[in-house]
């Protein structure tokens, strides 16, 4: 039995024909950018998280970016300013502050979560701090009460990322509501995926939304009349097509892969294996299923050889990486460890329960050294 990680194709062919139905309305429409896919997809997404507004952009890296710049527009921002952000994030959430002239506070995660950790977080505080930008890692919610909390305390804006936990929740909120905006990818890979790149930006903020709406689009809310200078985002109305198509699959596409995490959760007993810690398993929407271990070349060989393809989110942490000297300084003893033991296993929607046991026996029969 071969188990690939993630079965994109699988998933995409689960609802073919409306996709093909979606894209020939686009295609005969004659209309290919910021039309009337973008408006109801973005209206039907901003609904769905339970946020005023939502704005489709080219991808995930530029919903962070182009937040973070509205905000410099806003003047609620100048470079210089320190956004805290937790230090084993995917490198986009580091770009999206540095491509903005700000300075990224790396601080380390919740050993337990992996998830930003309000006490460290309240330690990085300086007098520089403006924004905390908390990631929802692996598709579960950071501890957003007790950083509201905090940002409520210091007059910081707060910018989620969630671009791996559409649909994710805590005390019934979803992500995207939490902070004063937040950014989603839609990267085909992500819970809610497109065909290609695209992205969102949720807010309830209706001056941050008419800025952003003109940033997207060369600064322009008026054909040929620039107040910014802009860039050319868009979701075009293809990928928008697909989107709202999708959407309507998400939650039961999490329900999916909630089943097969508890297959997971429930079943695999081997001592070398550190299962995820879930703070409420209702509410995590398990973009991936990240274990830990101390053999980690080992357990990869093992079930590979069994069939069990698996991946390393992430394999080197943002300080150590070769384009940001900067921060090579840094001692970030939970999130260099974190690195070194991290493996993901197979998680999607179209996964079946044969092959989610045959992942825990491949896992079950792993005997390092043996
Ligand atoms: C995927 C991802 C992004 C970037 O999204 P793109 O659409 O690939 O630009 C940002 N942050 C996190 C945590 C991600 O996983």
């Amino acid at each position: 039995m071969h188990i690939p990680f993630l079965d994109l194709k699988a998933i995409n062919q689960d609802c073919r024909e409306q996709l093909i139905e979606a894209m020939t309305q686009v295609l005969d429409s004659g209309w290919y950018i910021q039309g009337k896919q973008l408006e109801h997809f973005e209206e039907r997404f901003a609904g769905y998280c339970g946020s005023r507004f939502c704005l489709g952009v080219a991808n995930g890296l530029d919903a962070l970016t182009l937040t973070l710049r509205a905000w410099k527009l806003m003047g609620k921002l100048q470079a210089g300013d320190e956004v805290i952000v937790p230090a084993n994030t995917y490198i986009a959430s580091i770009l999206s502050i540095t491509e903005n002239g700000l300075v990224p506070v790396l601080v380390e995660p919740d050993p337990q979560t992996f998830n930003l950790c309000p006490k460290n977080v309240e330690q990085a505080l300086t007098a520089k701090t403006r924004v905390l930008l908390p990631v929802h890692l692996y598709g579960q919610l950071a501890d957003m009460p007790a950083l509201l909390e905090i940002a409520a305390k210091h007059q910081l804006l707060v910018l989620e990322d969630s671009a791996q936990s559409h649909g994710a929740t805590l005390n019934g909120r979803k992500a995207g509501n939490w902070g004063d905006a937040s950014g989603f990818s839609f990267y085909p890979g992500k819970n809610l995926g497109a065909l290609g790149d695209a992205g969102a930006i949720t807010t309830s903020d209706p001056e941050l939304f008419q800025v952003l709406k003109a940033l997207r689009n060369y600064g322009s809310h008026e054909k040929y009349k620039n107040i910014y200078q802009g860039v050319n985002s868009r979701l075009d109305e293809l990928q928008a097509a697909v989107l709202s198509v999708k959407l309507d699959y998400l939650d039961q596409q999490t329900t999916q892969r909630r089943n097969i995490a508890n297959l997971y959760l429930n079943n695999i007993t081997c001592s070398d294996i550190t299962l995820p810690s879930v703070t409420s398993a209702e509410q995590h929407v398990w973009h991936l299923f990240v274990i830990r271990t101390q053999h980690r070349e080992a357990l990869q060989q093992h079930l590979a050889s069994q069939g069990v393809q698996t991946l390393i989110h992430y394999p080197i942490p943002p300080h150590k990486q070769q384009a940001y000297p900067s921060l090579q300084h840094l001692q970030l003893p939970i999130t260099e460890q974190m690195h070194e033991q991290v493996l993901s296993l197979p998680m999607g929607p179209t996964m079946t329960e044969e092959q989610a046991m045959h992942v825990v026996q491949a896992c079950n029969s792993f005997a390092p050294g043996a």
